[in-house]
């Protein structure tokens, strides 16, 4: 069991890290989290949080200060690329509500690092180092940690007894790991852009454009949505990673809709951003370094829900540590739950993509289905992923 002065070390301070660090602390360790980052950049762009994310969010403090920075769109609008047609709307805040008790928002990435950032270091437990490197982690959770931190060119050892890495899809550490197991590339590319309001063409601005909507088509497919309490809005089009993919997005909307592709060439600036997956699930390795985030389980972003599962994450792995059995034991049990419910959120989003990819009759067949059925049957769909998990 863990004792309450036993001390964690986190590598990594993204949404998964620090996430970690307010769930891991507010259950009573002492926390240490390094980060090789110098400071917080701008990076990426809009995050959709569901539910399952938002009730942590709330548990932990900090979605009264996310609500000031996010949007709550009532809408989730299912349209046909080509025609542009709305096919079906899903009532998504009424819906969330009422059913799931907690908000569906949609958040600029670095809105979400800024409110958890700064209540981890409102945290007397939490210390929150920047610029700080970690090269090496030796030791198991039996005998305890040795981590070793580049600072400056410095190597400073810290001890532990517990190491948690939240280092991205790109996972130094699952990499050095006796399993040594890096990301792969999906075949598929992320472009993303964000418009400010005033810059949105007048075509787009017709649309219902203040909820998610997601326009699918053959092979690819765009969602936009507002973020910064609808001061901006967040465009990412999910395209295969071809020839002609990478060159503007335009060139794989070319017979879209003339609100999307008059989104698509108004847009000073898309950035580019292939797609990795890790091959296989891992909480836990033979050492005993807990993994969560994306190092854990990168996956495509079919089912919006990487932010949002390494919440969850965090959120499981406090609530595991806590519970009265053997160190050993109560991280299987954490590693065997995350496991599972991981692979139901993976295989939803290889439905989502089928679905929103579809082409041909499959595509005639989608539209007709989604036409006929109602919203809210979509999301009733849905309950066992943004339901509390007991
Ligand atoms: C196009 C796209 C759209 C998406 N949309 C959604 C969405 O709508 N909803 C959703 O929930 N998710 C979405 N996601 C997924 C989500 O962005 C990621 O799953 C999530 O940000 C992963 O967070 P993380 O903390 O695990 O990893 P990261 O954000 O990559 O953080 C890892 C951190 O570790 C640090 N680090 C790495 N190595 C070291 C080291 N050796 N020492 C110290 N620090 C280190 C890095 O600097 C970094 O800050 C989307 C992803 C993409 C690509």
């Amino acid at each position: 069991m863990m004792r309450p002065s036993d001390k964690i070390v986190i590598v990594g301070g993204g949404i998964a890290g620090l996430s970690a660090a307010l769930a891991l602390a507010q259950a009573g360790w002492p926390v240490v989290v390094y980060e090789k980052v110098i400071t917080l950049r701008e990076i990426g762009a809009g995050l959709q949080l569901g539910p399952n994310a938002t009730r942590w969010l709330r548990h932990w403090g900090v979605l009264d200060a996310l609500l000031l920075y996010s949007s709550a769109p009532q809408f989730i609008h299912l349209n046909d690329g080509k025609s542009g047609k709305t096919l079906t709307s899903l009532p998504v805040a009424h819906f969330s509500e009422y059913h799931w008790h907690a908000p569906y928002l949609t958040v600029h990435r670095a809105d979400l690092y800024q409110i958890l950032a700064q209540a981890a270091l409102k945290q007397p437990r939490v210390q929150l180092h920047y610029g700080h490197e970690v090269q090496s982690v030796s030791g198991s959770f039996e005998t305890g940690f040795e981590i070793d931190i580049n600072h400056q060119g410095q190597i400073i050892r810290q001890r532990a007894r517990l190491c948690v890495a939240c280092d991205g899809v790109w996972s130094p550490l699952r990499q050095r790991s006796p399993l040594f197991e890096a990301a792969r590339p999906s075949g598929l590319m992320a472009w993303r852009a964000t418009l400010g309001r005033a810059q949105l063409p007048e075509s787009f601005l017709s649309r219902d454009h203040d909820q998610i909507q997601v326009f699918m088509g053959a092979k690819r497919h765009l969602i936009a949505y507002p973020i910064k309490t609808g001061q901006e809005f967040n465009f990412v089009a999910i395209t295969l990673k071809d020839k002609m993919a990478t060159q503007h997005p335009l060139m794989s909307f070319e017979r879209w809709t003339t609100s999307i592709r008059d989104v698509l060439s108004c847009a000073p600036q898309w950035t580019a951003w292939p797609l990795f997956v890790m091959n296989r699930l891992r909480f836990l390795d033979t050492g005993g370094v807990i993994y969560l985030g994306d190092s854990a389980h990168a996956t495509t972003p079919f089912a919006a829900q990487g932010a949002a599962t390494a919440i969850e994450d965090a959120g499981a792995l406090a609530h595991g540590l806590s519970l009265n059995m053997p160190l050993k034991q109560a991280l299987q049990i954490f590693a065997r739950a995350r496991t599972a419910r991981m692979r139901r959120i993976i295989r939803r989003g290889h439905v989502n993509r089928f679905v929103y990819h579809a082409w041909g009759p499959l595509a005639h067949a989608r539209n007709i289905v989604m036409t006929q059925r109602q919203g809210q049957k979509f999301l009733a769909d849905l309950d066992w992923l943004y339901r509390e998990q007991s």
